[in-house]
């Protein structure tokens, strides 16, 4: 795995998940239905789980939401989904975690924006209240700071620092400054309420790469509690993907982030747990953490004008995937496998003979044949109209080889190839 090394943190634990110091780096996702409706809140945190997500948060913004929150965590666990539930509170936190004791029991931390917990002696007031119900319930918090919701108060008083000064920042200093001082005065304040040091998870989000990397590396320098790490209104499809890719990327692989969301506007329709493979994937590339076989595969090119070679990664990739919820329990450390599937016979056998296994079409305007290699080595080659089905053969039976456990009783036979 990455030899990146992991800024030190503490270790904060959300339910039974782990987040800093030297644990895996943890996906969370955020449901985007009306809490109050229970059965569609349900049906979405587990369809986020079972996609990988190991936290969900979910809005609770009025008393129904609030009042539905422990039947939601009750059904989940009843279907054996066990990812902790976060609440998003705003505005009215303090009022709903102390009328609705139940939901503060199910929920296993709080998200806390100190922009918006109310103004003047009531931000205090409210923002300790809910410091109060956390640690009455043993929950961490996480502080959440917003680019789009930062505390008005605190940047006015900066920003009139700064006109005083010599030479004054610019505004975009100023409002990482602002928010930096946010989290870190709440963090401050949160445990001068008595909230354990170790209960605290600090996040900074702007919907910029660049400004993420100011405001998170300035955090990582200033605290050593766990970060959350995101871009906000990272925004729709490629864009949203890309733009997320690029802010964490830069971050993980300073060691800076403990856990991470992928920010992303779904298309209409679209899968919500779309961001949660995007967070899988871009800790996957970057080697922190393994979830799924990766699959190496050309882009094609001159040599591939037909829709041969596409068909064939798309049908492999398919197959890994569909094989992969049944393969993860029978097969541990199967994520670790790396196949290639390839275009023509100029990368071809290379790639494939660097893959645990591989498959490499010959190129434009020959037969569909297609030598195959595993751990390095020639093993045959496939050929004719049942190519893919009989590689994902191939594949089956070296994941059962190589991952599967001698006392499961009889192996997979390797199809025989020319
Ligand atoms: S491996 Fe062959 S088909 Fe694939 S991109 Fe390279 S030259 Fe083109």
């Amino acid at each position: 795995m990455s030899d990146i090394t992991r800024r030190a943190t503490v270790t904060t634990w959300v339910g039974d998940v782990p987040i800093g110091s030297d644990h895996p780096i943890v996906v969370q996702s955020m449901t985007n239905t009306d809490t109050a409706d229970v059965a569609g809140t349900v049906s979405q945190v587990a369809t986020l789980a079972r996609a990988g997500s190991e936290i969900v948060r979910v809005t609770v913004n009025n008393a129904e939401a609030a009042q539905a929150v422990s039947e939601i965590r009750a059904r989940l666990d009843d279907a054996g989904v066990t990812a902790p539930l976060v609440g998003d509170f705003h505005y009215n936190g303090h009022v709903l975690l102390r009328e609705f004791p139940a939901a503060a029991e199910a929920l296993a931390k709080y998200r806390i924006n100190p922009g918006n917990v109310g103004v003047g002696a009531r931000h205090d007031t409210n923002f300790t209240t809910m410091i109060e119900v956390a640690k009455e319930y043993g929950r961490p918090v996480r502080i959440g700071v917003n680019w789009g919701s930062l505390d008005g108060q605190l940047l006015t008083a900066l920003m009139d620092e700064n006109a005083r000064r010599a030479q004054p920042w610019d505004a975009r200093a100023v409002t990482i400054e602002a928010m930096l001082q946010s989290a870190l005065r709440s963090a401050e304040r949160a445990e001068a309420v008595g909230l354990p040091h170790e209960a605290i998870i600090i996040s900074a989000k702007v919907s910029h790469a660049r400004d993420l990397w100011d405001v998170y590396r300035l955090l990582a320098e200033r605290c050593d509690y766990p970060l959350h790490l995101g871009l906000t209104e990272a925004g729709m499809g490629i864009k949203g993907a890309v733009s997320s890719t690029a802010g964490l990327s830069v971050l993980l692989a300073e060691g800076i982030g403990d856990t991470i969301r992928v920010s992303l506007t779904p298309d209409p329709g679209a899968p919500r747990e779309r961001e949660v493979e995007i967070a899988q994937e871009v800790l996957q590339a970057l080697d922190l953490r393994r979830f799924a076989p990766s699959v190496i595969a050309c882009p094609g090119c001159g040599r591939t004008t037909s829709t041969l070679f596409q068909e064939m990664a798309r049908d492999i990739q398919a197959y890994l995937k569909s094989s992969m919820p049944a393969w993860r329990e029978r097969y541990p450390g199967v994520e670790t496998l790396t196949v290639a599937v390839m275009g023509c016979v100029v990368n071809g056998p290379g790639e494939s003979k660097h893959a645990d296994i591989g498959i490499s079409l010959p190129g434009t305007g020959e037969s569909p044949r297609a030598p195959v290699f595993r751990d390095g080595a020639f093993v045959g080659t496939l050929q004719g109209a049942d190519i893919v089905s009989e590689f994902n053969r191939m594949l089956d039976a070296y994941v059962e080889e190589r991952f599967g456990s001698p006392a499961e009783g009889a192996r997979v036979a390797l199809p025989s190839v020319t």
